[in-house]
């Protein structure tokens, strides 16, 4: 029986609908959505980095046209856009109940990087990642939430490596149309510009909107004909050039972040600053308030009351700091709009009170202007109030008024297809709709499941984890081949036989910063080529990870790996992969059957890595640092060394590498090929299911807003977690 084709009006709802859905990222997670442009053009989904916009662009309207009169896929298609317009429209949210004011005056959240997908590469690492990923909850939650960022034309380097081995970066231009991005308009349909004062310049600014599901995400733009073209080129690059650029990004970042959001006439109750880079913001709300005539006391007061700041690390080096006289020439007109001296100004970003003449910090200046604060792990939040009881002039660090909410990451965004497909196929054959997995997939009520055998055999786990590593082995293979410099017939075969589908798969993969100390088990190298050597328990390594473009130290590290894999007794049991992204993130944190983190104590504020590893059933194994120091029970994965660290770096470093070493022969290598007549390794899923109980849903950033809601965002929330109990 043959279909009725479809009438000119249904096309035009189709392409209709499949143009609105390409430019709304909730099909970043939405596995379904993306299968529909995979299907469109194979070749063009991988060529075009997944993205649906540039595909659709491939796609003549003939072609669209023409496929849509396939009824298999024209049913895809209207079941897909079905459930995007109900995820759309939902009122029935978990923000619905509990924080309905912010529709009305919803929370504004500027970060300087989002990471959302690999499409849109404005990010430079964990701070962008976790930042999409507090969007994509904060949409899925029902929040009134709206993003603030730049439009970074180049973006993030992409990273190739030179023949000796050394990091080269290359900047590819973005090209908006081709993008999942809006023009901001007004009514009438005309562009927004607005403008900012940086160097006693009007500088002129548009801005893009990415849609977040139900939350939209404004990137300032200033490549505009009309002004010069330093300021045009201002936003080119993710924390481009050096400190005068920094400023120039910062104070359009804050001033003009809020500048757009009047223009929008939004209006929020709360402004969240996602690390200092944003902290200028606070004076424009100062401005104006004393611009309505407000005296600057009152101003200043009103202005903390809207304000909450998260910092995101310990290391010096993440707090900007700008000298007076770069203050003096950037901030021109501020001190004169608020009435006070350049040196009244250089007061609110002194993170040493009673002392003069130091830089401005922004952490200062957000920490002046906010009714609350917070770290992002129970361990950084003490580390904080450490650093920071100078600053609020107390002697005992308890005292310090910064709390802590422990980081998550946005769990069904990260589940890689086939799990996706097992976990869904889990739910629903428990009684779930499989239109909500997408929610409830990031609930503890649904990880609690894969603890039940009669939900998943043990069986079916490791033949998945069977096809999540070799899936990265084929990944790597393809990946290096086409890196490889002296390509030709014979690499094919070479690259074929590189890795091992039975090893167990070790993953590093995270920025190349130093703290981070990627080449630590390499300390230990004749006892890891001792290991390597024990063909009857093979074990592998797989590392992959940016240094950022002035930090010769990181590239060094990749140097040493590099040279360890092609030419030591490793070679072929190490490699590392090119450019690191959200994409190849996934595929590591997916495929790898272990994921190392050994930063230097307590220098990694929470790390989110390791948790997109847990719905895959990949084992976390790790220094007690950040959030694994509380996610670890000693059931769930492996930790490396104590609740503790010596203050001596060199022995830090000594003992920690012993400490790795101790717990991979003894503990991990041992626990991984313990197997059952059928090649099974029971104890080694009891952990990984332990794992998923325990950690999956806890480290989401769906736990993670609903936390910050209740902490911060309600009106006038203060809460500091320590202080308060709560
Ligand atoms: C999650 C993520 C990170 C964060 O990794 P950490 O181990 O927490 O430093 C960095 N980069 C990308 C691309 C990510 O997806």
């Amino acid at each position: 029986m043959s279909a009725k084709p479809l009438t000119g009006p249904e096309l035009k709802e189709l392409t209709d609908g499949l143009n609105r859905l390409a430019r709304n990222l909730w099909w970043s997670w939405y596995q379904e959505a993306q299968d529909i442009f995979q299907t469109l053009s194979p070749r063009g989904w991988q060529n075009l980095y997944h993205n649906p916009v540039a595909v659709l662009h491939e796609v003549s309207d003939y072609e669209l046209r023409a496929r849509l009169q396939d009824p298999e896929f024209a049913a895809h298609v209207r079941k897909t856009l079905n459930e995007f317009n109900n995820y759309l429209n939902e009122k029935n949210t978990w923000a619905s109940h509990h924080a309905p004011e912010l529709a009305q005056n919803p929370v504004a959240y500027f970060s300087a990087e989002f990471a959302f997908h690999e499409c849109l590469p404005i990010a430079a690492g964990g701070l962008g990642a976790l930042a999409g990923d507090h969007t994509k909850s904060a949409s899925d939650l029902g929040l009134g939430f709206v993003g603030i960022s730049l439009f970074y034309r180049e973006g993030y380097f992409q990273q190739s490596i030179s023949p000796d081995n050394w990091q080269q970066e290359n900047y590819v231009p973005l090209v908006p149309r081709n993008l999942p991005l809006d023009p901001v308009v007004d009514a009438r349909g005309e562009q927004i510009v607005c403008t900012v004062r940086i160097f006693g310049q009007p500088i002129r600014f548009h801005a893009w909107r990415a849609n977040i599901g139900r939350v939209p995400v404004y990137l300032l733009d200033t490549n505009r004909p009309e002004n010069e073209g330093q300021y045009r080129d201002l936003t080119n690059r993710v924390y481009g050039g050096d400190t005068t650029t920094r400023i120039m990004q910062e104070i359009l970042l804050g001033v003009g972040g809020v500048r757009l959001l009047r223009a929008l006439s939004i209006q929020p109750s709360t402004f969240h600053m996602n690390e200092g880079h944003a902290a200028f913001l606070t004076l424009e709300l100062l401005r104006e308030k004393m611009a309505a005539g407000k005296s600057y006391a009152d101003a200043a007061e009103a202005t903390k009351q809207e304000c909450i700041f998260t910092t995101h690390t310990p290391v010096e080096a993440g707090h900007d700091r700008f000298s007076s006289d770069l203050m003096r020439l950037a901030a021109g007109k501020f001190p004169a709009n608020l009435g006070i001296t350049h040196q009244q100004l250089m007061e609110l970003g002194n993170e040493h009170p009673g002392k003069t003449d130091g830089p401005f910090c922004m952490t200062a200046l957000a920490l002046n202007f906010s009714r609350a604060a917070n770290g992002v792990s129970a361990l950084h939040g003490e580390v904080s109030r450490d650093m920071w009881k100078g600053f609020y002039g107390k002697t005992k660090a308890e005292e310090v008024p910064i709390g802590s909410i422990t980081n998550g990451i946005h769990l069904v965004g990260w589940i890689k297809g086939p799990m996706r497909r097992f976990l869904k196929q889990r739910y629903v054959q428990t009684g779930g709709d499989p239109s909500k997995f997408i929610i409830d997939g990031n609930t503890p009520e649904f990880w609690q499941k894969m603890a039940d055998p009669s939900v998943t055999s043990d069986e079916e786990l490791w033949a998945m984890r069977y096809k999540l590593r070799r899936e990265l082995i084929e990944f790597a293979r393809r990946r290096l081949l086409i890196h490889n410099r002296s390509f030709n017939q014979a690499s094919y075969i070479a690259f074929d036989a590189l890795l091992n589908p039975d090893a167990l798969t070790i993953g590093f993969a995270r920025r190349f910063a130093t703290y981070k100390r990627a080449p630590l088990i390499f300390d230990q190298f004749e006892n890891i080529a001792k290991l390597v050597r024990d063909t009857s328990r093979p074990i592998q390594f797989i590392f992959a990870g940016k240094a950022h473009p002035r930090d010769d130290e990181g590239k060094r590290f990749i140097q040493k790996i590099i040279h360890l894999s092609n030419f030591s007794e490793l070679k072929g049991h190490l490699v590392f992969l090119e450019n690191y992204d959200i994409h190849v993130c996934r595929q590591m944190v997916s495929g790898c059957d272990i994921w190392l983190n050994n930063p230097r104590r307590p220098l990694e504020a929470s790390g989110t890595s390791g948790m997109k590893t847990t719905p895959h059933g990949c084992l976390n194994f790790s220094i007690l640092d950040g959030w694994w120091r509380e996610g670890y029970d000693g059931t769930n994965g492996f930790a490396i060394g104590p609740d503790s660290h010596p203050n001596d770096v060199v022995e830090q470093d000594r003992v920690d590498s012993a400490n790795l070493f101790h717990v991979l022969t003894e503990e991990v290598v041992p626990s991984f090929f313990n197997r059952d007549a059928n090649g099974v390794p029971r104890q080694w899923i009891g952990r990984i299911r332990r794992a998923m109980v325990t950690l999956a849903a806890k480290y989401s950033t769906w736990r993670m807003v609903q936390e910050y809601t209740e902490k911060y965002y309600h009106k006038g929330g203060t809460s500091h977690g320590t202080l308060t109990g709560v």
